[in-house]
């Protein structure tokens, strides 16, 4: 499930290589998986992308006539293909775009001079993938109100790495949320971003269990878990802007410490890891050093 790093990572190659280019074509090869209508998929081809940004685990695509809204959920992923290769199996979505219009001003510097980007004639295609239909591609026109659940008023919290999600903000509004840190982590209302995974590998950098009540943590618990989250996430982009490009519907989950790790050592006490699920969610973490 596409969380936090990996859609962070996503955005931001997405937006230095197609920001700026005109959409020539537009197909949904699987109309379930897109809410909206025929004529205002058809509507896209002539707008400009602006601009590629992630809001929590949403994709968003800004063009000059309106925006695309992506929940990925579970399966969702992006495929950026240079020159036309054959669109994989699973394809929901496809957007061509033409040569560059107008450079991306704001490229991550990260994505300079990266070798998958295509040339500024090249005629790229943005393939949304997703085989089981669960995530969902919304169209929103300039003007046309459509709901994108989750994204509606007091839905979405503020960003993980927003700037603005300051210690303090986060001893405030953690103060509402009495229940399982798990939970809490994993609730977009609290803060956007964190899923099944990342959740338990901030719970380890914070050596906190994921069964505790918050109402239970100490001041310096509070704050260590805010710390924690911002590490935990740093880190794991840095790592994965390494390691994704130029696959960009690979999901790199190995070097995760504890999420999905079944009973090996623990990275920090070399104890035996439990995994667990709960509620349908598989959780990983270690007995002996988160408390
Ligand atoms: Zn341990």
């Amino acid at each position: 499930m596409p969380e936090l790093p990996d859609l962070e990572v996503v955005a931001d190659a997405l937006h230095a290589a197609l920001a700026g280019r005109p959409v020539t074509a537009a197909r949904a090869t699987m109309p379930l998986s897109v809410r909206g209508t025929p004529a205002e998929l058809a509507a896209l081809i002539g707008q400009r992308l602006e601009r590629v940004a992630r809001r929590g685990k949403f994709l968003d695509l800004e063009f000059t006539g309106g925006r695309m809204v992506v929940n990925p959920m579970l399966t969702g992923r992006f495929q950026l293909a240079a020159r036309g290769e054959k669109a994989p199996g699973g394809t929901a979505l496809e957007l061509r775009f033409g040569a560059r219009q107008a450079g991306p001003p704001d490229a991550a510097a990260w994505t300079a001079d990266a070798a998958w980007l295509p040339d500024g004639e090249a005629e790229p295609y943005l393939r949304y993938r997703d085989p089981t239909q669960m995530g969902k591609v919304y169209l929103v026109p300039a003007g046309v109100e459509r709901v994108v659940p989750g994204r509606g008023v007091g839905e979405q919290g503020p960003d993980a790495l927003n700037p603005e999600l300051t210690l303090e903000v986060w001893r405030d509004r953690i103060r509402r949320h009495p229940g399982e840190l798990k939970n809490l982590l994993r609730n977009q209302a609290f803060v956007a971003g964190l899923g099944n995974a990342y959740s338990d590998e901030v719970l380890f950098a914070a050596r906190l269990a994921p069964f505790r009540k918050r109402s239970t943590l100490a001041a310096e618990e509070v704050d260590a878990l805010y710390a924690a989250m911002r590490e935990t996430l740093a880190s794991s982009i840095a790592i994965l802007r390494e390691r994704v490009p130029p696959t960009f519907e690979r999901q790199v989950r190995d070097h995760l410490a504890v999420h999905g790790r079944g009973d090996g050592p623990c990275p920090r006490c070399g104890g035996r890891l439990t995994q667990v699920s709960a509620g349908g969610f598989p959780t990983g973490y270690c007995r002996t050093c988160q408390r």
